[in-house]
């Protein structure tokens, strides 16, 4: 339900029946986007995990039909809040795959309590309603297989929502966790740091258990070299078989950490924005809210330059007179190629200046004349 096969080429991922992504802009839509509480969700799979099967007392007899109601509404929300995300979004993902399964198995139930199918009153073609008067010991042993039969595929269902669950908590809570400390220095990383920080990371992590605590893939995947046409050629793609979403995450993330493509949190606005190997930014290119053509990257940057220019005094000095000779070139007091002559000899002048070549007040004096 959640499974796909995905072509991997260059700095792209390919997704049978959804389209093609960047590296890690499915990573990036998932830590951006505002999940529920995912732990609420998790033991709500837990808990249909454990009681949606064939009822076996009397007591699941009678609530059995409201179960399967209430197991139906929340899978559908469920539904809806995937359908939001990649690649699902782009996906024709079949939803009420609860209820059809039921109604495979519509013989077990009425649809209305208490009425015998017989010729007056003929079984309707699908069931809203999922009643039974038989515990599970009550069956013969025809009806107990397909009861079996009904319990396993249940169980798989459910299993395949818990485990989508678990890899949007290991987003949050690892890969999220990771990137922070992957960017703690503001710049790209060579591979030998990437691995480094990897290695530092994940032995912390050694005393979980639990695998959507860790860093590691769900689910099962395998991986063939096919010839693909990508971009009208054809190349040699690596096909993998995901049958989890956590599968592609953890293949998808440590492509970019190769290839430099990576999400990473807006300095101004806090909001993930996918690096992609050009200069490294703090900022995203979000618009900002008040002025729309200004991008957060913009007024970052200019923040960042002020705040480097107020605490570096040699900048400060070489920026005022670099404003000063512009303003003396606008004015025609300078022709272009004196300014240029300038620019050029105070930017060996501040290189001197830092290299302790010359003194600050020897510096200060020189970049004004
Ligand atoms: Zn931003």
């Amino acid at each position: 339900m959640f499974g796909f096969d995905a072509y991997f080429y260059k700095n792209r991922v390919l997704i049978e029946g959804a389209g093609q992504y960047k590296t890690n802009e499915i990573l990036t839509a998932f830590l951006e986007y505002d999940l529920p509480d995912l732990r609420e969700l998790l033991e709500s799979c837990k808990s249909y995990e454990r009681k949606l099967h064939y009822p076996e007392t009397f007591d699941e007899v009678a609530r059995f039909d409201g179960l399967v109601q209430r197991a139906t509404t929340f899978f559908s929300s469920l539904d809806e809040m995937i359908d939001q995300l990649p690649p699902y979004r782009d996906m024709k993902r079949k939803h009420n795959s609860l209820f059809e399964l039921m109604n495979e198995h519509r013989y077990f139930f009425d649809n209305e309590p208490g009425i015998d199918h017989y010729e007056n009153y003929p079984r309707p073609e699908y069931n809203d309603h999922f009643y039974t008067d038989l515990t599970f010991s009550d069956l013969d042993p025809d009806m107990c297989d397909g009861a079996l039969q009904l319990n396993q595929k249940l169980r798989e269902l459910v299993e395949q929502y818990r485990i989508f669950v678990e890899d949007c908590i290991r987003v949050k809570e690892v890969y999220a966790v990771f990137l922070e400390k992957l960017h703690q220095d503001k710049e790209y990383l060579n591979a030998k740091e990437t691995a480094e920080v990897y290695r530092t990371f994940t032995s912390g992590l050694k005393e979980r258990i639990r695998t959507y605590d860790k860093f590691e893939p769900s689910g099962t995947m395998s991986e063939v070299f096919v010839p693909q046409t990508i971009d009208d050629e054809l190349v040699l793609c690596e096909k993998y078989r995901f049958s989890t979403l956590g599968g592609v995450l953890y293949i998808d993330l440590f492509k970019g950490l190769n290839n430099h493509f990576l999400p990473r949190r807006c300095g101004l606005c806090g909001r993930y924005f996918l690096l992609e190997a050009t200069a490294y930014s703090l900022f995203c290119t979000r618009s900002t809210t008040d002025r729309k053509e200004k991008t957060y990257r913009d007024l970052g940057h200019r923040k960042t330059y002020a705040d480097k220019v107020n605490s570096d005094p040699i900048l400060l000095v070489y920026t005022k007179a670099y404003k000063q000779h512009y303003a003396r070139y606008l004015k025609t007091k300078m022709s272009q190629n004196e300014f240029r002559e300038w620019a050029n000899y105070a930017l060996e002048l501040r290189q001197r200046a830092y290299d302790r070549e010359l003194s600050f007040e020897e510096f200060a004096e020189e970049i004004r004349k």
